[in-house]
């Protein structure tokens, strides 16, 4: 039978709303009737929540006692391929749906009528009286330029109360006006010139373009080396996708998510696209979910959740970076933004490109095994080639143990501030040390809260834990034996790699770049513009100078400890340190001028090392696809992770055995468990933490077993489990 897709007035609907319960409630459908998938508002208890009309009541209990609908809410319904997206990503991740439907309606105020409503922006002339407050609010006003704000956003965003900005209102300094709610983004024009593309980029283009305009799901895995071209080649998909009048979502890791992104987006197609991120005001992630939903939105660019917006015809999804770690959601819901892309274009019947210099393993062998199409761009675009690539043995070096950049590799940095060129000099670790000791007693200062050392960020001037993000000052005297001046650094950071580079080359401009180190991501992307245009001779940085970012006059890149990543138990630990060296090789000669990539390590026989610096990435994939086949380890076998936490060791340890000894349904499904065992941060935020690892074949039926499995264990006090299905990261 047809599903129902309308209920007159008082018959029984199932409503899903995003509060925390197991199922679907009954209500009756108000004064007018309702759709399926409309939004409502329903009672629950004391409250007014959101919810979604999932389908028909299910009618079990006393039909007098059930209450109305309030109201329903003036937005598009939920789409049929939307629910069922929903449902499957639930079932996939063994989430509830309230929670997955969270995600969905990540806006405020869905269901307010498209009416006017007041903003604020910068007005003109200076307040009659200067208070830090006032300043506050024309500072955030001035970093965002023109843009406008309601009174709540502008006076959180400015960490002021509103009567300051009513203030500045009533002098003029700030305006006030109305404004529609919601407008439509421009439209976005497929036919304007694009580059001219290369015969290798014309083929890529060619086959995405054909696959779009099949109209059937697919997916396409992009490779090809930085700067070969593959963001050129994947605009040209979008083209497609809009000339069938769908629309088109790109994925990009939060940080890659830069103007100069969005500029080239803009140059190809004459307008600016809707940007969905974290730092999105509360009025613009309004606006673009329900334009998104109206059709009225051609082209998203995002980060990982907007794969959760009510895309009305969605034709294609590209991620770009596809093998970048921040796709995982690390909590609250944890999913991996790629394989909910594949889940989600199977069922609108979309296509998904996804894009990567250096491919997941996940995604290299479904093209091995024909499950996705691949394209391979083998050349840099115009005259940049790869980087030389070449190790330092830091055996011969001969460096003090406070000293991290060998003689040899300061000779190379030496020869491009020579020529004016720029060098990078790269290391993993944010802060100024990892450990901070004792000299007196050895004692090495820890979290309080968690199983974790206390980093020194000295540009904060506090101790961080990395995992909390509780924070102190640095003690005077030893916490444990109360030496007075003892407490030292051991190891570097890259702040402390900065400072070592201010003292070898005096007279550079030296721009060290760490996520902490600036207030804003806005304040950090125009410091990256910056060195672009040459603010900078030498940059120190983390992990994000690896993402996306063109340093045209970059021709050095040193590599201050590539062993770094090769010491973790992690499964994925060659294939991270191979991404992020290749990565990080890549920003060097981009434009016109070849690049060397220099690798410290003192490891240069590890084969991991050897192949990063052979370049021979087929190698490299083929012998860890046939490690991981070998000890059937992800993508060959699957994997899930438990983790229990609570305050109370024995009684987290408690249920780990009693889920580890009852494990019958695993066994039978043909699952085996490991642990428990505590895991690697035994502590977080004063949880203690214990892990399972369920391990089974790739045709194991593994979800259902696990919901069976955890289903016995009657999780008591404070107690939590977490399942984390194809786990990324085993802290
Ligand atoms: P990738 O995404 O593979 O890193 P990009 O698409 O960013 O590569 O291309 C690298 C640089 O080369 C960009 O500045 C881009 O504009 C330029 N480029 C690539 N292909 C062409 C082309 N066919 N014509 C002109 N410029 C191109
Ligand atoms: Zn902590």
């Amino acid at each position: 039978m047809a599903q129902k897709t309308y209920f007159d007035p008082g018959e029984l609907v199932a409503v899903q709303t995003t509060q925390p319960l197991d199922r679907a409630l009954d209500y009756k459908a108000p004064e007018g009737g309702c759709h399926l998938g409309a939004f409502v508002e329903v009672p629950l208890g004391p409250r007014k929540v959101l919810g979604v009309v999932w389908g028909a009541g299910q009618g079990d209990y006393d039909y007098a006692k059930v209450r109305p609908v309030i109201r329903v809410l003036d937005a598009p319904p939920l789409r049929d391929e939307m629910k069922l997206f929903l449902e499957k990503s639930a079932a996939y991740t063994l989430t509830p749906l309230s929670a997955m439907l969270r995600l969905a309606t990540r806006a405020p105020g869905l269901g307010d009528p498209p009416s006017m409503r007041k903003v604020y922006r910068r007005g003109t002339g200076a307040p009659d009286r200067v208070t830090k407050a006032r300043t506050q609010v024309l500072e955030t006003l001035a970093e965002y330029g023109d843009l406008s704000f309601t009174l709540k956003e502008l006076a959180e965003m400015a960490g002021v109360t509103a009567s300051v900005i009513k203030g500045l209102v009533k002098q003029g300094v700030v305006f006030e006006e109305d404004s529609p709610r919601d407008l439509p983004f421009a439209r976005l024009d497929p036919d304007l010139p694009g580059k001219v593309l290369t015969a290798d980029q014309a083929a890529g283009a060619a086959a995405l373009g054909a696959g779009v305009a099949s109209g059937d799901y697919g997916t396409t895995l992009l490779r090809g080396v930085t700067g070969s071209g593959k963001t050129e080649v994947y605009l040209e998909a979008v083209a497609a996708a809009m000339r069938q009048g769908r629309q088109a979502l790109v994925l990009l890791p939060e940080i890659a998510l830069t103007a100069e992104f969005l500029t080239r987006v803009e140059a190809r197609f004459g307008a600016k696209p809707a940007e969905w991120h974290s730092g999105a005001t509360m009025t613009e992630r309004r606006r673009i979910w329900r334009m998104v939903g109206e059709g009225q939105a051609q082209l998203v660019i995002g980060a990982r959740s907007a794969l959760f917006l009510p895309f009305q015809n969605l034709g294609l999804i590209v991620v770009d970076e596809e093998h970048d770690t921040s796709y995982k959601q690390e909590d609250g819901v944890l999913y991996h933004a790629r394989d909910m892309a594949v889940l989600r274009a199977s069922i609108c019947g979309a296509h998904v490109v996804l894009a990567s210099a250096t491919p997941s393993l996940e995604s290299w062998s479904n093209a091995q095994a024909g499950k996705y199409a691949r394209l391979d761009l083998v050349s840099r675009f115009g005259p940049a080639v790869m980087p030389q690539m070449g190790a330092i043995d830091m055996r011969g070096e001969g460096l003090p143990s406070d000293r991290w950049v060998s003689p040899a590799l300061k000779k190379e940095v030496d020869a491009r501030l020579a020529n004016g060129e720029q060098a990078m000099l790269f290391i993993n670790r944010r802060g100024y040390a990892p450990i901070t000791l004792c000299r007196a007693c050895g004692h090495q200062i820890g979290c309080d809260h968690c199983d974790a050392r206390m980093v020194e960020h000295r540009f904060l001037k506090r101790l961080i834990c990395h995992q909390c993000g509780e924070s102190k000052p640095m003690p005077e005297a030893c916490p444990s034996c109360e030496a007075v001046g003892k407490m030292a650094p051991v190891g570097p950071g890259v702040e402390r790699l900065g400072e070592e580079a201010a003292a070898l080359w005096p007279d550079a401009r030296i721009a060290t770049l760490s996520s902490d180190m600036y207030g804003t991501a806005r304040a950090l992307k125009a410091e990256i513009a910056g060195i672009a245009q040459g603010s900078a001779d030498i940059i120190i940085g983390t992990q994000l100078v690896a993402k996306g970012h063109n340093f045209p006059n970059l021709t050095l890149v040193g590599v201050i400890d590539a062993d770094l990543g090769l010491t973790g138990s992690d499964l994925r630990a060659a294939e991270r340190t191979f991404q992020l060296m290749r990565q990080v090789a890549g920003r060097a000669g981009r434009a016109d001028k070849p690049g060397t990539a220099l690798l410290q390590t003192y490891q240069p026989d590890h084969p991991v090392i050897r192949s990063i610096l052979a370049g021979d990435e087929e190698a490299f994939w083929q012998a860890e696809a046939a490690e991981r086949s070998q000890a059937g380890m992800p993508p060959y076998g699957r994997l899930a992770g438990i983790i229990l936490s609570g305050p109370d060791v024995a009684a987290v340890f408690d249920a780990g055995n009693q889920l580890a000894r009852n494990d019958r349904v695993l066994r039978d499904a043909g699952a085996q468990v490991y642990g428990p065992a505590p895991a690697p941060i035994a502590r977080v935020r004063g949880r203690h933490r214990v892990r399972l690892l369920v391990k089974a074949d790739k045709n194991v039926a593994l979800q259902r077993a696990l919901a069976q499995w955890v289903g016995q264990l009657r999780l008591k006090g404070d107690l939590r489990l977490a399942i984390d299905i194809d786990p990324q990261s085993f802290y």
